[in-house]
């Protein structure tokens, strides 16, 4: 979905206010995918802040299932996303500098899914937990131990036995 920018860029003071329904059903970080169970609309606002620049503020808030860290359950972690940046209509000076040129704006143009995929992905939590205690899954049978203990013998009294368990552990599971 792309906006047209000109009339921000090219009038001197003006702001201009929306708000976008984006359909973003998945989010893709790190290796894995995560489903999207909620997403509020995209409110964005641009306001003329000098010949050729336009300052970009916006924010949107989701909902992403992610599975816990150390039990794996699925959580539903609240992503708020909200960012600022200056745009810089094209010129030739700007196409000097590459370096700064920005992937979610193509001429007078602004792409919303680019720039939106970019700022979730800014925004995903780095750790996950269903609760702060969470207790775990068994490393011998694989039971949520936030569902009550399930008795194995966890209790390695020699390092080097520990190191063999998992090598053993490892090679179990494929
Ligand atoms: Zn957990
Ligand atoms: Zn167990």
């Amino acid at each position: 979905m792309l906006i047209n920018l000109t009339d921000v860029f090219t009038s001197e003071g003006k702001v201009k206010k929306m708000s976008q329904t984006l359909d973003i059903d998945r989010v893709s970080y790190m290796g894995a995918t995560y489903p999207v169970i909620e997403q509020s609309d995209v409110s964005l606002t641009f306001t003329n802040i000098g010949t050729g620049q336009v300052l970009l503020e916006g924010d949107m808030t989701l909902k992403v299932s992610i599975p816990c860290d150390r039990c794996l359950q699925d959580v539903e972690v609240s992503i708020d996303v909200t960012f600022s940046h200056e745009l810089a209509a094209p010129s030739e000076e700007n196409v000097q500098s590459e370096e700064e040129e920005q992937c979610f704006i193509s001429g007078y143009d602004l792409d919303v899914e680019t720039l939106m995929n970019n700022e979730i992905l800014i925004n995903m939590p780095v750790k996950v937990l269903c609760h702060e205690d969470c207790k775990g899954i068994c490393m011998v049978c694989g039971h949520n131990l936030n569902e009550g203990e399930c008795g194995c013998d966890t209790f390695v009294p020699d390092p080097r036995m520990a190191a063999i368990k998992d090598i053993f552990n490892a090679n179990k599971e494929v």
